[in-house]
């Protein structure tokens, strides 16, 4: 579905990525995993059109994507600090995306209760952001991602915030939502433990270079270098 060839992103003259190719397939859960300065983050906005690739090609189903916008690609994203309307309800940022695709209004009112749903927040959708704890909140981000059913979801860190009991059932929540929905997931974090857990695949990036993907058992048991060897291993 989608496929990077030899991406490469500098910064002035800093080489944040370099030499990036990789495919995901339709309905994958893959996860971009590597230490802190690794270039994930970097990676994951050159997929979503944030940012523009300094060398190399994005397709999509095949398609040159490398210069489309972000709202060409139409992506959902999810981010770290979950960046909810302060000002709106829980519903009403549910459906901002809804509006801004000029859908009606009934339809709109029967999407949002239905994401309402599937994250779990009935009986909150007219609290503001600020009434809810983070693993709330960021259930609202995951439901206003994908209220307007993107074929790809960008999640980066997107349970970095909260605490390990809440980021446990946010991940069984995600696994949830990635078997009902079959979107594809790109996800980064730099935890190694929550990378093998949820995906189907994962992308070891250290210093900006793709060392080793493959699914978890393959990286976790047969590690193509040191780094990952060592990286893996730090599980404890
Ligand atoms: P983290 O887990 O800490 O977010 P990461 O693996 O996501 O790390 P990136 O955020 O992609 O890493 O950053 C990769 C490198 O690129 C870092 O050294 C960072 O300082 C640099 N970098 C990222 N964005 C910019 C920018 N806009 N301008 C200059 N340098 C940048």
């Amino acid at each position: 579905q989608i496929e990077a060839r030899s991406v490469g992103k500098k910064f002035g003259k800093f080489h944040a990525l370099r030499d990036i190719s990789l495919g995901v397939s339709e309905g994958e859960f893959l996860s971009l995993l590597g230490p802190s300065g690794s270039g994930k983050t970097t990676f994951l906005t050159l997929l979503g059109g944030y940012e523009p690739v300094t060398s190399g090609q994005l397709l999509l189903e095949g398609q040159d994507m490398t210069n489309w916008s972000a709202n060409q690609r139409g992506f959902g994203m999810v981010f770290q600090g979950y960046a909810l309307f302060p000002h709106l309800t829980v519903a009403e940022n549910i459906a901002f995306p809804l509006k801004v695709q000029k859908r009606g209004k009934a339809q709109i009112a029967d999407r949002v209760a239905q994401m309402v749903e599937m994250v779990g927040l009935d009986g909150h959708a007219n609290k503001k952001p600020k009434a809810l704890s983070g693993g709330q909140q960021q259930r609202v981000a995951l439901a206003r991602a994908l209220a307007y059913e993107p074929k790809v979801l960008l999640l980066d860190e997107p349970f970095s915030a909260l605490d390990k009991n809440l980021r446990g059932q946010m991940q069984e929540e995600l696994r949830r939502l990635h078997r009902e929905l079959g979107t594809t997931f790109v996800f980064v974090t730099h935890d190694q433990e929550e990378a093998l857990a949820l995906s189907s695949r994962v992308a070891i990036f250290n210093q900006g270079e793709l060392q080793q993907i493959g699914t978890p058992a393959e990286v976790y048991e047969r590690p193509a270098n040191r780094f990952t060897a060592e990286f893996l291993g730090d599980i404890n």
